[in-house]
């Protein structure tokens, strides 16, 4: 069955030239020309992905975004400008799966969806595995363990853990934090880092790491008192055994 998208934007002329680049690609596709109407979409359960505009009238991206997540997971890209950075952050701190930065390239554009969908399918069957595995304990020997102290991330259940307690981190913040630690003792520099949990260039916008290790340190480093992220000034950021 054909995945259906939601495009929430504004501007007619993009949402009707992404429309039509979709619908040639042999998706189904909605449109929506407000917040308030794209939450509405965005909660009737017609759709597997939504394309979100942060700045629409009545109600703005970020607010649909937030309000979306108190009940659904639907996977959402945001649509950006260029000088949106902070809004970026919030929006993948906020619950969503991916952002591009308008004006962009439809090619780019379908990786991202494709990308998304190929994310959300495994996810789905990892929480009736993890059901049904769940009395199997992690090893130092799984290669989709990894492990800093009492910390452990399982590649395989999309989880975080601290000793017993589980943490919760957006898509992003565990991909950086996977990609950390999978390069343990190796220093990886903010475009290596952007590059890998970003798939593609950010030119300008390495910044947005700064802020993700900022969030993983709230989450980790400072609430159960452990220095794992360690920066190293002028290059960038290592998680070293100790
Ligand atoms: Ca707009």
């Amino acid at each position: 069955m054909a995945k259906r998208i939601l495009i929430v934007e504004d501007e007619e002329k993009i949402a009707r030239f992404v429309e039509l680049e979709l619908r040639h690609e042999g998706y189904e596709v909605g449109k929506a020309a407000n917040g308030r109407e794209g939450l509405e979409a965005c909660l009737s359960d017609k759709y597997d992905l939504v394309l979100l505009d942060i700045m629409l009238p009545e109600i703005n991206g970020l607010e649909v975004l937030r309000r979306l997540r108190k009940t659904s997971s639907l996977p959402v890209i945001l649509l950006t400008a260029r000088d949106e950075v902070m809004d970026k952050v919030a929006g993948l701190d906020g619950g969503a799966d991916d952002y591009i930065t308008k004006p962009f390239a439809i090619e780019e554009l379908l990786a991202r969806i494709r990308l998304v969908f190929k994310k959300a399918e495994p996810l789905k069957e990892t929480a009736r595995d993890a059901r049904d595995k769940a009395d199997m304990l992690p090893s130092e020997s799984n290669p989709d363990i990894y492990s800093f102290g009492e910390l452990q991330l399982n590649t395989k259940r999309y989880e975080v853990c601290f000793a017993d307690e589980k943490v919760e981190l957006t898509n992003r913040e565990f991909e950086l934090l996977r990609i950390l630690l999978e390069n343990k003792n190796i220093v990886l520099t903010r475009d290596v880092l952007m590059n890998k949990v970003c798939g593609y260039d950010f030119v300008g916008e390495t910044n947005v790491i700064d802020v993700y290790i900022r969030y993983l340190r709230t989450k980790i480093d400072e609430r159960f008192g452990i220095k794992m992220i360690q920066t190293v000034r002028g290059v960038g950021y290592v998680i070293r055994e100790e």
